[in-house]
């Protein structure tokens, strides 16, 4: 079974960097030993630049490069007002470069460029959301009539680290630096290995915008150097960690010496659960473009899908011939809908269990590389059906263009299905039954529930998992609350009232 629609130009973008650098104290710098390693574009697989690889030496420059801003600059003790101005200077300027971002990240990640420019224009509303929140911020005051008042002074945390992965990493980076900065962190940002290229452009942006010299830090590198050891460096108070479950256990543990704050989001294998009452066009094309949009390689995909038995046959064949006809090929090409994947190891990986799922499933799309395409990460949207819950596709996640399909006869099966994996990210209900929505949506182990939707979200919701899908929900005022301490003062108003020990 193959792909019938193709692509298959190559676009290169102009003025492509060769040498991606780190950024410390307000300038870019090669790694203290020197040491760099080699960064591929997904569709030639071929070195097109070399990055900095970040070791122990290169973090502890940035970690003292960030604390000395914290500790002596001005952005932790400006006013509100002035950090916001910066943060919407810098939403401006990502906006005014959407473009430009998108099709250097196309070019380093593999995504399809419509959907990295809309990347790239949440990056921008990142930034303006956490400006307009801090500058409306409310902090508690709490009084004892007449005896006390109690307040709440909210303080930036201090040095930041920040650890992210490898989709949509503009876009996830935002999500960190935004709230970072706004709080008045300042930041040491570990980018994924696989695609460095987007995060240099954040230190031309910050110059412009405003942002001082040693609050925004990037080191490049590989995740059990560069990451490790921003992890484990004690004037780091906090991490901000979003990738594999395994790596986030890892980073738990490690964090533990210090007894650091920690935020994790971590995998998922999110279920979409359609009953016989849903409508059934807008939950095809909802579950279609939940697992094969950013070719799959999506936290929140939905990548198994329950189906009621007595609509099953006709969900499967109508979701199989629309998956057959999906584009896939040059992440360039407006047209593309599933690009390449980002690196040959994710794509071998992803292979693999395309292999096993057809030990362990009915393949009814898809199956292997797309016909046409001989060079590249490109697999073609593959669709299993007839599932078991015991199956590695319906209980391991494989981040790409891969989904596992499952019928179910009651609810309380449906249930069960949807809970029986180990993640709990997100959840996508499709039925018109008001009850049967709110009962199965509050029932799901899921940190983020989308009835009759795909995954559209407000800036102000909690955003996070439950089980190994992730450590705590940022998203709004939780994610100023992780970046923050507040620190509760008490001030008498009346003659205090001590024991008086030793008073006789
Ligand atoms: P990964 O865990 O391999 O790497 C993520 C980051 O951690 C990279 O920057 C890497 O260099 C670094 N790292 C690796 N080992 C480290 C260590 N020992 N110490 C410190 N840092 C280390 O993840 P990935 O393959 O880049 O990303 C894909 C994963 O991310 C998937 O599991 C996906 O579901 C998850 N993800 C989750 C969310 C979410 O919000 N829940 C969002 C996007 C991606």
């Amino acid at each position: 079974m193959t792909q019938t629609s193709v692509q298959t130009t190559h676009y290169v973008p102009a003025d492509l960097p060769t040498s991606i650098r780190h950024f410390i104290g307000g300038e870019f710098v090669d790694s203290v030993g020197g040491e760099t390693f080699d960064v591929l574009d997904p569709v030639s697989n071929q070195t097109y630049a070399t990055a900095a690889a970040g070791q122990q030496a290169d973090i502890a420059r940035a970690v003292a490069a960030a604390k000395d801003a914290f500790d002596n600059g001005p952005w932790p003790r400006m006013l509100p007002r002035a950090r916001a101005r910066v943060l919407h200077a810098i939403a401006d300027a990502v906006e005014a470069q959407d473009a430009r971002l998108a099709e250097l990240e196309t070019f380093d990640t593999g995504l399809p460029i419509t959907q990295a420019l809309g990347q790239a224009q949440r990056a921008a509303e990142n930034f303006r959301f956490f400006a307009d929140l801090i500058v409306a911020q409310v902090d508690d005051t709490y009084k004892v009539p007449g005896r006390q008042i109690n307040y709440v002074n909210r303080k930036p945390v201090g040095v930041a680290g920040l650890i992210t992965p490898w989709n949509t990493p503009f876009m996830l980076e935002s999500w960190k630096l935004a709230p970072a900065l706004a709080s008045g962190c300042t930041v040491v940002l570990k980018p994924a290995e696989f695609t460095p290229l987007s995060a240099s452009l954040w230190a031309e942006i910050f110059r412009t915008a405003g942002v001082p010299d040693g609050v925004f830090n990037l080191v490049n590198g590989i995740g059990e150097e560069a990451g490790d050891a921003l992890v484990k460096h004690p004037d780091v108070p906090l991490i901000s960690f979003t990738g594999e479950t395994t790596t986030g256990q890892t980073i738990y543990r490690n964090c533990a010496a210090n007894l650091k704050g920690i935020s994790m989001e971590l995998g998922g294998k999110s279920p979409a659960v359609v009953f016989a009452d849903a409508d059934l066009d807008a939950a095809i094309d909802s579950t279609l473009f939940g697992v094969f949009s950013l070719n799959g390689e999506r936290c929140t995909a939905s990548s198994r899908i329950l189906v009621e038995r007595s609509i099953y046959d006709d969900f499967c064949a109508r979701y199989a011939a629309r998956a057959q006809s999906i584009v896939v090929g040059d992440p360039h090409d407006p047209k593309t809908e599933v690009g390449a994947l980002v690196h040959p190891d994710h794509y071998a990986k992803v292979m693999s269990y395309v292999e096993i799922g057809k030990t362990e499933g009915l393949l009814l799309a898809g199956g292997g590389r797309p016909e046409g395409l001989t060079e590249g990460n490109y697999v073609s949207p593959t669709v299993f059906a007839d599932v078991a819950p015991t199956a590695r596709i319906f209980q391991e996640e494989i981040f790409g263009p891969v989904v596992a399909i499952t019928p179910f006869e009651t609810d309380a099966e449906a249930l069960a299905l949807a809970n029986g994996v180990k993640y709990g990210l997100a959840a996508y209900i499709w039925t018109t039954n008001l009850v049967r929505a709110h009962n199965f949506a509050q029932a799901v182990d899921a940190g983020m529930v989308w009835l009759n939707s795909h995954n559209v979200r407000d800036l102000r919701t909690p955003f996070g998992g439950v089980k190994a899908s992730g450590l705590g929900h940022e998203g709004g005022y939780r994610s100023i609350d992780f970046y923050t301490d507040s620190q509760a003062v008490h001030i008498t108003l009346a003659p205090v009232h001590t024991p008086r020990f030793g008073g006789n």
